[in-house]
């Protein structure tokens, strides 16, 4: 079993609000304890939050609004996940440090990849916020983007709801069966589809593995930090 030293963690915004719009703060404390965890057994770790939980850019353009501006609300919800986050895990005594694409010096630092790797090497948690600061991206998008940038090992992605990657969607398909690791290139192949695709892409072009799981079950982020099977391994 061998673990990781760097790691990226992307939440869905959807685990903030704990299926509600905005943000559940017992379903928050959950979440900081797992990363603390995580930190204190000396991995370091950085998070990508989504937003889901407040806007997502193209249902608010089904509705009439202008993409980019919809998408910049987005952002700017994703922000409020992150200092969520970060409060619970100042109070367990864990170090952070939030970094948004979006300047707002009075509540996060600026993105700054080197600096941002520089906090987890002090052993603090790193939060990116509001995406890539552009629109038309998605969190998942992000999430590989800077886990590359600041040279994580592996991606790990919560995806509420399932507990990984199965042949097909087992809301949907009663004969679906997980799957425990599979390659870029069978999973792009078998047209297995669970985050959007530019994310999927980019990591198998960049040969960065990815973690597919669901938090469902306590612990569950240490233990597929430390090396054992959870969810889906994606590899190159
Ligand atoms: N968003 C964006 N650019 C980014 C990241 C996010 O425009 O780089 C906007 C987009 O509108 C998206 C919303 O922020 O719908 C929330 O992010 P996402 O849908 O990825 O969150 P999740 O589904 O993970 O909760």
């Amino acid at each position: 079993m061998t673990g990781y030293k760097r790691v990226l963690l992307k939440l869905s915004g959807e685990v903030f609000g704990g299926g509600k719009v905005g943000v559940d703060p017992d379903v928050v404390q959950g979440i900081a304890r797992e990363i603390a965890a995580v930190q204190r057994a000396g991995i370091q770790i950085a998070v990508v939050t989504g937003g889901g939980n407040f806007f997502r850019g193209a249902e608010l353009q089904q509705r009439g609004m202008d993409r980019v501006r919809a998408d910049y609300m987005g952002m700017l919800g994703i922000v409020m996940n992150c200092l969520a986050l970060q409060d619970f895990l100042e109070k367990m005594g864990i170090d952070t440090r939030v970094q948004t694409a979006i300047t707002m010096g009075q509540v996060a630092e600026p993105y700054i990849p080197r600096r941002a790797i520089r906090h987890m090497e002090k052993g603090r948690v790193v939060i990116f916020g509001a995406g890539m600061g552009m629109p038309f991206f998605s969190t998942d998008t992000v999430a590989v983007q800077r886990a590359l940038e600041s040279r994580c090992e592996v991606v790990l992605y919560d995806k509420s709801g399932v507990d990984g990657m199965y042949t097909a969607d087992p809301k949907l398909d009663p004969t679906a069966t997980k799957i425990d690791e599979i390659t870029y290139d069978e999973a792009i192949l078998q047209g297995l589809q669970i985050m959007d695709q530019t994310a999927f892409t980019l990591a198998s072009e960049n040969k960065l593995p990815m973690i597919v799981f669901g938090m469902a079950e306590e612990g569950s982020i240490l233990r597929a930090v430390q090396g054992e099977k959870i969810g889906t391994l994606v590899h190159p």
